[in-house]
């Protein structure tokens, strides 16, 4: 039955019969091969053999019923074309069998040139090329290398020192040394490794070959280093690779031949012009190889002038066909220009906006697409500080960067000691050889993390990425002593207390301080760096692009900002309102002893006593944010942790009073708060005593904090400001909790806002999953929702952060259970449903209902896109994320309207 369907089915496309929007089905490499031959560009014929034959091929372990015809009918049109056949032995066609997956995968998957080459037919292409012996067998050794490598896992290195054995025994370090007969002798070689690995001998039969080579290219999209790599890349696993067998066209018959890459604008910069690189007498993959040093690709002009201009030409049509930045490979065989492969090119963040910019202005796109282009990620990147390397700075060692940015500190080699030296406003770099959940305080505190062992999924790197924290992860020339409190490196020995200098981005470790510049980026962000005078290419991309995200985006963005200075710098890189105001900080510092005397309070009176000494404290704080936010909403999230976070910890205290005791000191008021701290232990303090429940339990405290912000309001716009507070309640679970905070809250607001024309917003986190399935009640009690994700990923899943993100995130990210952390990019499935639950019943109840959220998916990308869909008016996120926010709120709004590019 099955087998039935798949005969008529069609697995082999000829390059003139596809196109470059046939991707899923062609490969991008096939799909675009298609494109050029249409576009009547020279490409040597050829076929594809869709994604779907290599699907079915994997599913079954078998080529697909029919394919094996099709091919051969594929391969008949070819020779007729070529008027050359597949192992004929006076004249042979050759062919290469090349991946081609729908996303490039760059060296993840194989390809194989000259199939159709044996013994005879050797004979039959040094004729063909006027008696070009070298030629020939160097091709007939560059096959059965490949084939071996990649069809039959011969390992790579025996060819290669069976290569340097001929170079050594010819004298000379250059292949181009080796003649007709050293080449000879190296097939010989060849087919013995190759014998010796497979015990079989070298296949001569070219249909064999081809077949081999075919599977062996379906083989390798389940090889694991391309597995790997999807899972980085966030590619799809199931998408299968094309295969194209393509005519052999010759860049190693000559000095009249050779083969490059081009880009058709500088994939570093995005500045235009002539990028690339020419290698003369080579077949294709000696230039990425490295085998021998290749030139700038300009000096192809002198080199053979006519090619040159030719290749111009295609480059600039190509240019303008795809509207975009195209990477291409060619071959010129004897004079005569082909043209290999094309794709729009990779490139990095900073070329990203340029080109996108410049194809603006060249009017190939327009804004939207423009902003479809760049992403926010990209946008993060060049936000990043980075080292000003003007001078002679030299890396003493180079890790993986696992987490960006560039931070400079004194080493450290201890958790402890990096509080406490961060404590006393020293800046401070962790190094470990590898980092633990026991390092997490010294990691908070630390400017940046270095270790010496581990990847980009250790724990150092996966809870530093978290943090937003920079850190370079396996630097492996370090020598740690952590018990004497030193590194060597380089023969150099750093000590507790020395400087170093490590960049996140590059991996790169450097002695001493090098200085720290906000990046261009940021200073246009911040305003000093001015967008229309700058002659800053970037600069002047970012600016535009970003206005029209402004201008597109239909999600709101706000900051979370907990002081004047944060309010302030979120208001300049855009910031529409504060999502969230965290009070809890304003319990910090000196204010812990009238904290204290809270939680001791004895009696009635003693507590007001230490409530109306935080509530002027409490409405200072509110002023300086309401006047920085002037005309901007800005949400105050009530005091959320338990209160006992805001003692000392409970062993410290134990000791002190100890050590007091011992001494016979007066320790009553110790002993008391030893008693406190015993009494609101809790063993899980996330599910404990916080948010709502602690407003609920401590008469006053809610009460204190409603005034605290009513008051500041009316202060403000009595001084002709205008303040626009909203009061958000944490950890509600059921309308029952928020209406009797709101019924207390709504008397105080009445009475202290009066006729002063205040108007105060009362609204509740939905960050227990139990408030999300039961919002339709909740929003009858609530004027706003603000989306908690981070607790409701922690609830939701069942773990908490703290613990799990340094224990076991980095084993799941390996299995492949997460793509990435839950924390990191919302989890639609799960967490994101809730949302869109309580979204849509909320809005059901109450239609005016306005929905946002706080916590650190408001600045992911991927996040921000998912709340843009489920319908929220804004996100939150921290000053820095701002521009990102904005940016992926703008490609969301652009995206759903349907634009599409590439
Ligand atoms: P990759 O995806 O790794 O670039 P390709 O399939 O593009 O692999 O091929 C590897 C190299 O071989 C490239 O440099 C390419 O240009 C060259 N090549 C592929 N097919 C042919 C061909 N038919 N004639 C000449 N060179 C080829
Ligand atoms: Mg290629
Ligand atoms: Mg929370």
């Amino acid at each position: 039955m099955a087998a039935q369907e798949t005969v008529d089915h069609k697995y082999v496309y000829d390059f003139a019969e596809g196109n470059k929007d046939l991707k899923d089905l062609l490969g991008g490499k096939g799909a675009n091969l298609a494109e050029m031959t249409n576009l009547g560009l020279p490409v040597p014929p050829g076929f594809t053999i869709t994604t779907e034959a290599c699907k079915a091929y994997l599913a079954t372990g078998q080529e697909p019923d029919g394919l094996a015809g099709q091919i051969e009918a594929h391969l008949e049109s070819l020779e007729r074309g070529m008027g050359r056949k597949l192992g004929d032995p006076d004249d042979p066609l050759l062919v290469s069998v090349r991946s081609g997956a729908k996303f490039s995968m760059p060296g993840m998957m194989e390809t194989v040139l000259n199939v159709g080459l044996n013994d005879r037919s050797v004979v039959g292409l040094s004729a063909q090329a006027g008696g070009n012996d070298r030629f020939a067998w160097d091709s007939y050794r560059r096959l059965i290398q490949m084939f071996g490598k990649t069809v039959c896992e011969v390992p790579g290195e025996e060819f290669e020192h069976a290569i340097d054995d001929a170079k050594r025994a010819k004298g000379t370090d250059n292949d181009l040394d080796l003649d007709a007969n050293d080449l000879r002798g190296l097939v010989d070689a060849f087919k013995k490794i190759f014998a010796k690995h497979t015990g079989r001998e070298f296949p001569q039969e070219p249909r064999e070959q081809l077949d081999l080579a075919i599977r062996a290219v379906f083989d390798s999209w389940n090889a694991e280093r391309a597995v790997v790599y999807r899972r980085q890349e966030r590619i799809p696993a199931d998408l299968g690779t094309a295969v194209n067998v393509v005519a052999m066209v010759f860049g190693n018959l000559g000095p009249d031949s050779g083969t490059g890459v081009a880009f058709t604008r500088d994939p570093a910069s995005g500045a235009q012009g002539i990028y690339g690189d020419y290698l003369a007498n080579a077949q294709g993959e000696d230039v990425v190889a490295g085998i021998r040093n290749t030139v700038p690709l300009q000096e192809l002009e002198r080199i053979d002038k006519k090619s040159y201009d030719e290749l111009l030409d295609y480059m600039a049509r190509l240019e303008g066909h795809y509207k975009d930045l195209c990477d291409i490979e060619f071959t010129i065989e004897r004079g005569k220009l082909w043209m290999l492969q094309t794709r729009v090119g990779k490139r990095t963040a900073a070329a990203a906006f340029v080109i996108a910019g410049q194809l603006v202005d060249e009017g190939l796109i327009d804004l939207n697409e423009a902003l479809h282009r760049v992403n926010g990620a990209q946008l993060a990147q060049l936000m990043f500080p980075r080292f000003k390397l003007d001078h002679d700075f030299e890396p003493v060692a180079k890790g993986i960067g696992a987490s960006p940015g560039a931070a400079v500190g004194k080493v450290v080699f201890t958790s402890a000691r990096a509080v406490e030296l961060a404590g006393e406003g020293e800046p401070v770099i962790l190094v470990r050889r590898e980092t633990n959940p026991d390092d997490l305080n010294g990691m908070i505190a630390a400017k940046g993390i270095l270790t010496s062992r581990g990847g980009k999924t250790s724990h150092a790197a996966v809870v530093a990425r978290g943090m937003g924290k920079t850190c370079v992860s396996g630097a492996d020339e370090l020598e740690v002593n952590i018990p004497a409190k030193k590194f060597t490196v380089a023969g150099q020995t750093v000590n507790e207390g020395d400087v170093v200098s490590i960049d996140g981005t590059t991996g790169k470790v450097y002695l001493g301080e090098v200085p720290v510049m906000p990046s261009e980026v940021v200073q246009y962000f911040e305003g000093t760096l001015d967008p229309e005078q700058t002659d800053d290419a970037l600069v002047r991309a970012v600016h535009r692009i970003m206005m029209h995200a402004d201008t597109t985006r239909r999600l709101r963005v706000r900051t979370n900002a907990d002081t004047g200075p944060d309010a302030a710098r979120a208001r300049r890189f855009g910031a529409e309102g504060i999502g969230l105001c965290r009070t809890e900080h304003m319990f910090l510092g000196d204010r812990r002893e009238l904290v204290e005397r809270l939680i001791l309070a004895g009696t009635d009176a003693e507590r007001e006593d230490a409530l109306a000494a935080l509530l002027p404290l409490q409405r200072e704080d509110f002023i300086a944010i309401f006047q920085e936010m002037d005309g901007l909403p800005v949400t105050v999230r009530l005091i959320d942790p338990p209160l006992h976070e805001f003692l000392p910890p409970l062993e410290q205290l134990a000791v002190n009073v100890a050590v007091a005791q011992e001494r016979g000191e007066d320790v009553a008021k110790e002993e008391a708060l030893l008693a406190a701290v015993r009494r609101m232990h809790e063993e899980n303090p996330m599910l404990g005593l916080r948010g709502v429940r602690l407003g609920l339990v401590i008469p006053g405290l809610f009460a204190m904090q409603v005034r605290a912000i009513a008051e500041a309001a009316v202060t403000v716009v009595r001084d002709g400001g205008t303040a626009c507070p909203e009061i958000m309640v944490p950890l509600v679970g059921a309308v029952q909790e928020l209406e009797t905070v709101r019924a207390e809250a709504e008397k105080i607001i009445a009475e202290v806002v009066g006729n002063s024309g205040v108007e105060v917003l009362i609204g509740t986190m939905i960050e227990v999953p139990r408030a999300a399935l039961t919002a339709g009640q909740i929003a009858e009690a609530a004027q706003f929702f603000s989306f908690g994700t981070n607790d409701l990923t922690q609830m939701g899943w069942g773990f908490s952060r703290d613990d799990v993100e340094g224990a076991f995130f980095w084993r799941y990210l390996e299995l492949g259970i997460f793509g990435i952390s839950p924390f990191e990019s919302i989890d639609r499935e799960g967490v994101g449903r809730l949302v869109r639950i309580a979204a849509e019943e909320g809005r059901a109840a109450r239609p005016e209902l306005k929905l946002g959220v706080c916590g650190e998916h408001g600045g992911d990308p991927d996040s921000v896109h998912f709340f843009h869909e489920v319908g929220l008016d804004y996100v939150s996120c921290s000053p820095f994320r701002v521009p990102v926010a904005r940016l992926e709120a703008g490609r969301a709004s652009v995206t759903t309207t349907g634009s599409d590019s590439r």
